[in-house]
């Protein structure tokens, strides 16, 4: 289920908030009435900037999503999200682009591991094969003597 967050000041029904991303919570500040609200977003593996990834305006309606513990935002102007910048496994800021790059150079590096694993095996196995062939050699040499 979907909920509009809607300003719970009295008197006020405002649902455009300006957004800031605060310790791992975001801040919604009211554009009617600055009253402000956090919610938790530290789950999130990105952080939210306070302006449209399109269009550069810094007003947002705000979306939960009940089930999923979901927190989105939706630019007022355009409809687009946020914009939004990554932590790497450094707790560096980074863009999309530099997080999805380094997430796929770890999984390059992980295949690589498994078939160096593999290359060790199969290495392991040609030694026992040639090991079997010499006893065989030794046993036949040793039947027909
Ligand atoms: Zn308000
Ligand atoms: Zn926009």
């Amino acid at each position: 289920m979907v909920r509009t967050i809607v300003c719970k000041k009295d008197g006020c029904s405002g649902n455009e908030f300006h957004i800031v991303t605060e310790d791992g919570r975001l801040k919604l500040t009211c554009k009617d009435c600055d009253s402000t609200y956090y919610y938790d977003v530290s789950y999130y593996e990105f952080m939210m900037l306070s302006n449209c990834e399109k269009c550069g305006n810094d007003t947002f309606k705000v979306f939960t999503n009940l089930e999923k513990q979901g927190l989105y935002a939706k630019c007022t102007k355009c409809g687009s999200p946020p914009e939004k910048v990554f932590i790497d496994d450094e707790g560096v800021q980074v863009t999309y682009e530099a997080k999805l790059l380094q997430d796929i150079k770890h999984f390059m590096y992980q295949i690589d591991q498994r078939i160096c694993n593999l290359e060790i095996k199969i290495d392991g196995l040609e030694k026992g094969q040639e090991l079997l062939e010499e006893s065989l050699a030794y046993i036949n040499r040793y039947m027909s003597e």
